[in-house]
């Protein structure tokens, strides 16, 4: 049985061969395993953290390439489906030399939509520690309701329940119903992680700490601002602190968020809730950093998630590079 349950969409990301040109511009593409929450799940596996997989994909050589990516890095793939009504979700994704991303998305609908609340594994649920979950799935219909029903039937068993509210606003009508279904996801999260980019976005001022209590809600125990290369800021009801990320060479930045994720859930499990003060909080937040920068140090997300005793490794170099400065 998982530790953790992650749910969300898995996907076909189409990268090109070149980078910094837009997908016009792009002469062939390279297929990568996509999807944050799937790529999460991943993550904790690499980590040692026992991990599931719950979502659809097609029944087509993407989706079964996809279960098989999922299960090499020891991810749980018992309760992913296989639809014969859509095919699995691609995004191709471009980073473009100004450093923007351009997106192409073949979603209409893709099997992830699809997923249904009757797809949806209870007693699988009800076995685990800690459930996360992303925004994708809280687009539309029927993925929104299976989403919900996973996510309520995780409160119900008292599991942890954690968001990541990607904001993707081409896969939303517009930035209103984008704001409003993020929203949807909101309360029932005791742990939330978003960048500064999404709480801006989501709670409509510049100021973080207005934002974080305009949005703050009753269950929520933990937020988490991911600040790219300045680290993190936590926020819990009683502490709040700034963790500085690792100096790396950057060289993708894909999955960087997600191992981040994955290495918060990690830590979080080490401890009770009661145990979450400023001094586990900091360590906590400087394990999901060196996760996140290490996943920035190579090309794609799966492939760059590192295991823990990289973690390990990477922690103690940095710990003697700071002895010795
Ligand atoms: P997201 O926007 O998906 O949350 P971020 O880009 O903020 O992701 O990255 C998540 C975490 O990964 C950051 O909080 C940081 O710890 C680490 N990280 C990201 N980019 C870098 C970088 N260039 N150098 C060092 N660490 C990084």
């Amino acid at each position: 049985m998982p530790d953790v349950i992650a749910l969300g969409e898995l996907l076909i990301d189409f990268v090109p061969t070149v980078t910094g040109v837009n997908l016009i511009e792009a002469p062939a593409f390279k297929k990568a395993p996509g999807g944050a929450p799937a790529n999460v799940a991943a993550g904790l596996a690499k980590l040692g953290v026992p991990s599931g997989f719950m979502g659809q994909v097609g029944d087509d050589a993407f989706g079964h390439f996809l279960a098989q990516t999922l299960a090499e890095v020891g991810v749980d793939v018992s309760a992913l489906r296989f639809s014969s009504e859509a095919r699995t979700a691609l995004a191709f994704v471009s980073l473009r030399a100004d450093g923007e991303r351009d997106f192409l998305f073949y979603r209409h609908p893709s099997a992830d939509m699809l997923y249904h609340p009757d797809d949806v594994d209870q007693a699988y649920i009800r076995g685990a520690r800690a459930f996360h979950y992303g925004s994708i799935s809280l687009i539309g219909e029927p993925a929104r309701s299976a989403t919900l029903k996973a996510a309520e039937t995780a409160r119900e068993a008292g599991l942890l329940l954690s968001y990541d509210p990607n904001l993707r606003l081409a896969l939303w009508p517009d930035a209103a119903a984008a704001r409003r279904g993020i929203l949807t996801g909101w309360p029932l999260a005791q742990v939330i992680k978003v960048s500064e980019e999404e709480l801006r976005f989501l709670a409509q001022t510049d100021d973080l700490r207005q934002a974080a209590r305009k949005l703050w809600h009753q269950e929520l125990r933990l937020l988490v601002i991911t600040q790219g290369r300045a680290g993190c800021r936590y926020i819990t009801p009683s502490a709040e602190g700034q963790v500085p990320a690792f100096s790396v060479q950057a060289v993708d930045t894909t999955g960087a968020g997600d191992g981040f994720v994955a290495g918060l859930l990690k830590g979080l499990l080490q401890y009770p809730q009661a145990d979450w003060d400023a001094s586990s909080l900091q360590r906590i937040c400087r394990y999901a950093n060196a996760v996140g920068a290490i996943t920035t140090t190579g090309r794609g997300a799966i492939p760059s998630l590192p295991t823990a005793a990289q973690v390990e490794g990477f922690l103690q170099q940095h710990q003697e590079q700071a002895a010795d400065d």
